[in-house]
């Protein structure tokens, strides 16, 4: 089996909501998320797939959707405030932990026609969430 991977990082804010910590207050994150494809073939480049195919797909969402926003749950009272005041967002239908955003990341690219295997999200240097579809 051969994989290889993709390291994009960007940077947005959240908070949790029905939670006991630090993390029930709005805060931010200099995200990394690793994108991995596998495959037991090669193609006619000797690839899994051109690293450049992984980085136009999921950085170009990324960038577009979460980088630099507030990804919210979308009943979180923040939103009507941070709406009103003009502030973009990215709502999800769940609280917007590190598990929710690696899944996001993982769906949007496999939407986007990327065979992904894996997707890691680390919210800080120590702790990371991993989806893998299976
Ligand atoms: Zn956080």
């Amino acid at each position: 089996m051969y994989a290889v991977t993709k390291r994009i990082e960007f940077c947005y804010g959240h908070r949790l909501l029905d939670y006991n910590g630090v993390c029930a207050h709005p805060h931010g994150h200099n995200a990394v998320v690793e994108i991995e494809v596998s495959s037991t073939t090669l193609d006619a480049r000797n690839m899994v797939v051109d690293f450049s195919e992984i980085r136009n797909v999921v950085k170009a969402w990324v960038d577009q959707e979460l980088d630099h926003k507030m990804i919210l749950r979308q009943d979180d009272p923040l939103v009507a405030a941070l709406r009103a005041l003009g502030e973009p967002m990215y709502l999800v239908d769940t609280n917007p932990t590190a598990e929710r955003i690696a899944r996001l990341i993982f769906d949007i690219s496999r939407q986007h026609g990327l065979d992904v295997s894996r997707v890691t999200l680390w919210e800080t240097p120590s702790s990371w969430a991993t989806y893998t579809g299976a």
